[in-house]
């Protein structure tokens, strides 16, 4: 497949654009795989590439239910950033970081990864310790990490009301944080993995996982009204919002709930935030898309469900702090509102293992803010797929964990914001 290049850009924009050739062939599902992913999220994509990539897998098959990256990748608000307070927390997401900043050259693909600084703001004494807590436990993880007094948050986002309802009395920085294009991680690593050899079907639903003796062996398919059996040597589940009902149909339970998470976007307006704004307090974050729409979530709805709509009440939620600390707010028309399911663990943090099925490993857990994760998930999970040791940075991440007690609590950093 053709590599995109300045070159390529200009021959084509000469033609009118009618020569570039489909992003991905449309290749059949084959009777048997060494690998089976189930789910074209973006950390299903990603885990594809790097068996390919870094393993130099190739019989590999991604199975997708809808279309790539039409779940929560397609679905989230783009933030990324690594200052979780944990350590175990901190190695994967800043290995993400790492590898976002390298993603665009690596996959030949724009993910338009905008390092425009993440700010998260205090309102009370309560608030500054939480974040001088979180600042001092990235920066002993050599990640970056600085404090702003009022006056130099409000010379970074002159918009921000400082005095209003929720007064601003400080802010962690983390300047490397920022967003990416999420379709635009979803295709890139779709893209890069096909170039090597693995086969990517959209449509096709995984229905049932065929068992034997405790074993994983394979998995029946529907794709349109055909049933398939699929033979796989080793299976990866990575359905996000889906993963408990995918566990349920491995016969096992995993430790998670599934909520709807909303957001919205504005009409478009003149650069006017040109960094990402969060507070824990108040449940709000937002930032400003290269279209110029205001991108802005909050909390989960408080009840399980699988409903991709979301409650009403939330939008009330994400609002009301909002204009509070952005009064122009108030004048702006919301163009879209929707919702994604996401699954949360009870310590926050997501789980990547092996599963009581030989040869079925999950990754799933990311609630609310598994977009940044989606390189560094991708390239962990694809060691423990390649049949190699777990990769050390997603041990900590192990099921087990919930019967040891070795939880890796991120409830503070990971609450609201992404
Ligand atoms: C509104 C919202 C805002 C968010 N904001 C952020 C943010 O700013 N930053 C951040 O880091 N994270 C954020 N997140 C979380 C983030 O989007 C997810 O953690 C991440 O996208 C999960 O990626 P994934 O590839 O695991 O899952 P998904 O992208 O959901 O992919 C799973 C795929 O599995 C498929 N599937 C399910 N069942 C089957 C089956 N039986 N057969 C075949 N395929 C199946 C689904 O169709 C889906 O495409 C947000 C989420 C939402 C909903």
């Amino acid at each position: 497949m053709k590599n995109y290049s300045i070159f390529s850009l200009v021959k084509e924009s000469l033609k009118y654009h009618e020569g570039w050739q489909n992003a991905l062939p449309n290749r059949p599902l084959k009777d048997k795989y060494d690998i089976i992913i189930i789910g074209g999220g973006g950390h299903g994509l990603a885990t594809a590439y790097y068996l390919a990539k870094k393993h130099n897998l190739k019989n590999i098959a991604v199975i997708e239910k809808g279309w790539l990256g039409g779940g929560n990748t397609g679905r989230n608000t783009t933030i990324v950033r690594s200052n979780y307070t944990m350590d175990e927390s901190a190695k994967i997401y800043e290995l993400s970081v790492k590898l976002f900043e390298g993603l665009s050259n690596e996959l030949n693909y724009n993910v338009m990864f905008s390092q425009r600084g993440l700010l998260h703001i205090a309102h009370n004494v309560h608030d500054m310790q939480e974040i001088g807590r979180r600042g001092h436990a990235i920066w002993l993880n050599g990640i970056d990490s600085e404090y702003l007094n009022p006056k130099q948050v409000s010379k970074m986002v002159p918009t921000l009301n400082m005095n209003g309802r929720y007064p601003v009395v400080g802010a962690l920085l983390q300047r490397r944080g920022g967003t990416a294009r999420h379709d635009a991680v979803a295709w890139g690593f779709a893209r890069a993995a096909s170039n090597l050899g693995v086969d990517i079907v959209q449509h096709a639903e995984v229905t049932k996982f065929l068992i034997k003796n405790g074993k994983a062996q394979g998995v029946e398919v529907r794709q349109g009204k055909e049933l398939k059996k699929i033979m796989a040597g080793r299976i990866g589940v990575v359905t996000a919002g889906h993963s408990g009902v995918m566990a349920n149909m491995a016969g096992f339970r995993l430790p998670i709930e599934s909520f709807p998470l909303q957001a919205l976007v504005s009409e478009p307006l003149k650069p006017i935030i040109d960094c990402v704004i969060m507070s824990n307090a108040v449940h709000v974050y937002v930032s400003q898309s290269d279209k110029g729409e205001l991108v802005v979530g909050a909390g989960s709805d408080p009840y399980i469900s699988y409903s991709q709509r979301g409650a009403f009440n939330s939008i009330e939620h994400i609002m009301s702090p909002l204009v509070e600390l952005f009064p122009f707010v108030s004048r702006l028309k919301m163009l879209r509102q929707w919702a994604g399911i996401v699954d949360v663990t009870i310590d926050r943090s997501p789980i990547i293992a092996k599963t009581p099925v030989e040869n079925l490993f999950f990754n799933c857990g990311w609630g609310t803010g598994g977009f940044k994760a989606t390189p560094g998930s991708g390239y962990v999970f694809a060691s423990s797929l390649a049949g190699k040791e777990m990769d050390p940075i997603a041990k900590p991440f192990s099921i087990e964990r919930f019967y040891t007690g070795s939880l890796v609590d991120e409830g503070a950093a990971a609450a609201v914001a992404h």
